[in-house]
């Protein structure tokens, strides 16, 4: 690492207006610059799939920088999990086929949950479960907290917080004479400069979801009432409503039929039944699924109540089967189409769900009501009315406590100030879904600065050639992609048979990869 200006330095216009930029402009704007072949910027479960593999790959900790915002892989994904209620002793959504301190998934968590059990049945309930689901029970996923230990134990052994440069990236730009920089914004108070300047040849971003998105008639409400407290959205704290609606009486309007709209559910039921809140739920869908849908019989999904029923949130051949192999031949339009046709709202048919939507609709605790909002307004009594047409052309008014906006995370590339950078001068383009166009490899297309590659992971690239690219396994597929490009260019090694094994064994004994 050279570090080659201690002057304060800060962006120049000469900066901020060219696309491509000189060691000399660097210099003339006093940018100290830190020197490094590869940098993740994130710092989130992309970042850290990236460099585990790399290091799998023989890259040592020296040659990788994570410029993040994060002090750990998970914590953007656990704020988020806790609020939309997924304690740590719940289960996520995903399985071992993607175990994400592990890149072989062997020991799976099953395996793992079982021989750490402390009781006969707590050793057998696993293993039973893998083996016969989901065909006599649901799928075996793992608790979040037996997740969150184990990216711990592989950070540690990876020597990830050595790697880590605090503070936000402002842009990542093309350096004349190959690579970039990436100016990082360091936290106040930390640095002598305003900004520094990583030089590196190759660049990964992954950045996540850029923010919370409101569907736009409780944006609209919220802003034109000053309303924050009342209308939230299930990604942002709002625990306060649970215990206010234990404590009183309430009803609450759920907007989405997700899997966050499911966890949402479960909350305000498992209140209702096991602590005694009387929450009356009222259960907005825009688009209700009556029952199996699909094309044709090879692509039929199960659907009912509303809901649309998928074990995960794309099929599982969207990993590693027929899917994948057919999203990385097609383009355009039709990658659109087939994405349409597969992905979109959908959540798992779990058992304890279904039961307890069952209860709760014949006690009456929960109603369903279809339609499209045509407005959100203050009612009387501190009430919050949402107006509905109806399906059958009737018009409909609700009143409610509170409204739960369980739709989703904001998908609108240019909201992150980095990637609308990318966008305006960094030859990035978008693809026909609206996110950012990568190869199949993850190198984002148009940005090349030879010899330097740059590449994009996560939520911002679906619509390219893999559909589950916003999970764990979709971010360690991805990270295979990107770790095999770069060993094709000599920067790490191939992972073949020999280092797999090689490493997996130094995994087993919790030894550092090397
Ligand atoms: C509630 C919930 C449940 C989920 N459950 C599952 C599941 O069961 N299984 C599964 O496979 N997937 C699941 N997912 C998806 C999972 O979150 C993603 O797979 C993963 O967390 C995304 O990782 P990422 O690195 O792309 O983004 P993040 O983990 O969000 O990391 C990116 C981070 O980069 C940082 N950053 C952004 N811009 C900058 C900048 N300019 N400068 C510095 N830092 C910056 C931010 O802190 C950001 O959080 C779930 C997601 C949610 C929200």
């Amino acid at each position: 690492m050279a570090t080659t200006s201690t002057a304060r330095g800060d962006l120049t216009d000469e900066l901020i207006e060219a696309d491509i930029w000189s060691d000399e402009m660097v210099a003339r704007a006093g940018i100290p610059v830190r020197d490094y072949p590869l940098v993740s910027v994130g710092g989130g479960i992309g970042s850290y799939a990236l460099v585990d593999t790399l290091r799998i790959a023989g890259a040592q900790p020296e040659q990788l920088r994570v410029l993040t915002n994060l002090d750990f892989p998970y914590q953007t994904y656990r704020h988020l999990t806790n609020n939309s209620q997924i304690p740590p002793h719940e289960r996520i959504r995903s399985d071992s086929a993607s175990v994400l301190d592990n890149i072989w998934g062997w020991p799976s968590y099953a395996v793992r949950e079982a021989f750490s059990a402390r009781s006969l049945s707590g050793f057998i309930a696993p293993l039973l479960q893998v083996l016969v689901e989901p065909i006599f029970t649901d799928y075996y996923t793992p608790k979040l907290e037996q997740v969150f230990q184990s990216v711990d134990r592989e950070t540690a052994r990876l020597e990830w917080a050595g790697m880590l440069d605090k503070g936000q990236v402002r842009m990542s730009r093309r350096r004349h004479g190959g690579g970039y920089f990436t100016i990082l914004t360091p936290p106040e108070g930390t640095s002598a400069t305003r900004r520094i300047a990583f030089r590196s040849t190759y660049v990964h971003i992954s950045v996540g979801y850029p923010g919370l998105q409101f569907l736009p008639d409780l944006q609209e409400y919220r802003q034109k009432h000053q309303d924050y407290g009342r209308v939230v959205n299930a990604y942002e704290p709002h625990d306060y409503v649970y215990a206010d609606l234990l404590a009183s009486p309430g009803t609450v309007v759920v907007r989405g039929s997700g899997i966050v709209a499911s966890r949402v559910l479960q909350r305000l039921i498992d209140d209702i039944e096991q602590n005694g809140a009387q929450t009356k739920i009222v259960h907005l869908f825009r688009t209700y699924v009556g029952g199996a849908h699909g094309p044709s019989i090879f692509m039929r999904r199960k659907g009912g109540d509303g809901f649309a029923y998928q074990g995960f949130n794309w099929p599982k051949s969207a990993w590693g089967g027929q899917m994948k192999q057919k999203m990385e031949e097609i383009e355009g339009e039709d990658r659109l189409e087939l994405l349409r046709l597969t992905g979109g709202t959908n959540t798992p048919k779990r058992k304890l769900w279904q039961q307890q939507l069952k209860r709760c609709r014949a006690n009456g605790a929960y109603r369903a009501y279809v339609g499209q909002v045509s407005e959100v307004v203050p009612g009387p009594d501190r009430t919050i009315i949402t107006r509905v047409n109806a399906k059958d052309g009737t018009k409909i008014e609700l009143a409610a406590d509170y409204i739960i906006d369980a739709t989703g995370l904001e998908g609108d590339v240019r909201q992150s100030r980095v990637l609308a950078d990318l966008l305006d001068h960094g030859g990035a383009g978008l693809n026909p879904y609206g996110r950012l166009d990568v190869e199949r490899t993850f190198e984002l297309r148009g940005a090349a600065s030879p010899p330097g590659r740059m590449y994009a992971v996560g939520s911002m690239t679906l619509g390219g050639y893999h559909a589950g690219v916003d999970t764990f396994l979709g971010l360690q597929t991805a990270a295979l992609h990107v770790a095999d490009d770069l060993a094709r260019q000599g920067f790490v090694a191939r992972i073949g048979m020999g280092r797999s094994l090689a490493q997996w064994l130094r995994w087993a004994r919790r030894r550092p990869p090397s």
